[in-house]
């Protein structure tokens, strides 16, 4: 399940299939309704509400839902807002329901305890009993609860399988959208799971991974709700990126609730970039089809006109296959191909597409010797059909065509562009310029006079408001 499927229609057609506004079909307009009733609590509670204070509340709660998912704030059901409805997610509301308990729902008892009611026969059981056992560990690793599986009589927390109306006034809708809920912490139905039985679960990258489920749900279980942080488990929709982890976002979460883990060293979390935090740094940037794409960590971050702030989302929606923390990226445009770097493998993609035969080696591919472990960073040049590779202090100078190293490289990094430093994060080639990146710095470099034209905030590509 990719999180934005739409933003693979950019790629195709060089723009949206929709423009903002556009009447949608009655299908669109069923779904904006359910969807907007579902998770945002829009009333229809039978009584006839007068159709323009009910249009006006539509539009409403169109804001607030376009608002949590950082999309553009129309309060009409666009073309992006409609995508982002049709994705996969968790069944519990984004916004409180009407009727909130005041505070914050908590277990005042930290050792709780759960049971498996019943089984999927999508799932050998004893992958369901690992895949719950897996997800509350990670929520025990970093708080002071534990928890123990009883396999009869009540539980703290009970877990199951169920399909359409299961009477708890939360019916599952069938395959896919809806995939599971759970109740906040409480007596009786309290903390309980509840899985959509018309879905197939799974234990791998297929849909739907159940381990990666439970553990969101868990944290329902728990006293959390929805997260906006794309990176964070406890976001409402379902993305899959290969590992569950807690991210610092769920952990901040957890431990607002019930305090630190006890163990002495608390664990963390991998963060989530802050497109417009000054002191954001990349792993690697190239070019692709005319856009730009930032690396840092899990995510790409690219500039998006039809968004206010960059898009952010995990490399895995677009490349399955990469690896987090790519080291260098660069793009063979007469090719319209991507190569990818890590250590000493690399892989290439054209467009979405993997190609196959990846990863491959540094070594045979371009010739570097093996006491090159990795590359830092790397750039083609149009003009030449040369490609710059950034290793430590020196660079390595690829010749696209003859398909072999230019003589008399490496060189240092100073002698061939001077001034920007002698070490590079990420580099990319955009109309006849080259931009470096160290740090939170980036240098503008003409090539052609040998010289730096600006000294940029690295983040400078990404109109944030203090650049
Ligand atoms: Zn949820
Ligand atoms: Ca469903
Ligand atoms: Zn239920």
């Amino acid at each position: 399940m990719h999180s934005l499927p739409l933003l693979l229609l950019l790629w195709a057609v060089g723009s949206h299939g929709l423009p903002a506004g556009t009447l949608k079909t009655q299908d669109d307009e069923l779904l904006v309704q359910q969807y907007l009733e579902s998770y945002y609590n829009l009333r229809s509670d039978g009584k006839q509400i007068e159709r323009q204070r009910k249009s006006s509340l539509v539009v409403e709660k169109l804001k607030q839902m376009q608002e949590f998912f950082g999309l553009k704030v129309t309060g009409k059901p666009d073309a992006d807002t409609l995508e982002v409805m049709k994705q996969a997610r968790c069944g519990v509301p984004d916004v409180a329901l009407f009727v909130v308990t005041e505070g914050n729902p908590r277990w005042e008892n930290t050792h709780l305890t759960y049971r498996i009611e019943n089984y999927t026969p999508d799932l050998p059981r004893a992958d369901v009993d690992h895949a719950i056992q897996k997800a509350f560990q990670l929520w025990s690793a970093v708080s002071p609860l534990t928890f123990t599986k009883v396999s009869e009589g009540l539980a703290d927390i009970m877990i199951g399988f169920y399909r359409g109306d299961h009477r708890d006034n939360s019916p599952f809708d069938g395959p896919g959208r809806n995939l599971a809920h759970a109740f906040q912490p409480g007596q009786g139905i309290g903390g309980d799971v509840h899985f959509d039985e018309d879905e197939t679960w799974t234990r791998d990258f297929r849909n739907y991974n159940l381990y990666r489920v439970a553990a969101h749900e868990l944290g329902h279980s728990l006293g959390l709700s929805h997260s906006a942080d794309i990176g964070a488990l406890m976001y409402p929709n379902y993305i899959f990126s290969g590992d569950v982890q807690l991210s610092q976002d769920d952990i901040n979460g957890i431990q607002a609730i019930y305090g630190p883990s006890k163990n002495p060293i608390q664990p963390m979390g991998p963060q989530t970039p802050q497109v417009c935090d000054s002191k954001l740094t990349f792993d690697a940037i190239t070019t692709i089809r005319g856009e730009v794409m930032f690396f840092k960590d899990r995510f790409y971050m690219r500039i998006n006109s039809y968004y206010p702030e960059p898009e952010l989302n995990f490399i895995t929606t677009f490349w399955p296959n990469l690896p987090n923390g790519l080291q260098a990226a660069y793009e063979f445009a007469d090719r319209d191909e991507v190569r990818f770097f890590k250590g000493n493998k690399y892989w290439a993609a054209q467009g979405e597409q993997m190609l196959p035969g990846y990863p491959k080696d540094i070594y045979s591919s371009f010739g570097f010797p093996r006491s090159v472990k990795n590359i830092d960073a790397a750039a083609f040049e149009e003009d030449t059909g040369k490609t710059y590779f950034f290793v430590a202090n020196k660079i390595w100078r690829y010749d696209e065509y003859k398909q072999s190293m230019d003589a008399g490289y490496p060189k240092s990094i100073a002698a061939i562009f001077p001034g920007i430093g002698s070490k590079v994060d990420a580099v990319f080639q955009k109309d006849g310029f080259f931009y470096f990146f160290h740090g939170t710095r980036q240098y503008k470099f003409d090539p052609k006079t040998k010289r730096i034209l600006t000294l940029l905030k690295a983040n400078s590509w990404f109109n944030c408001r203090q650049n």
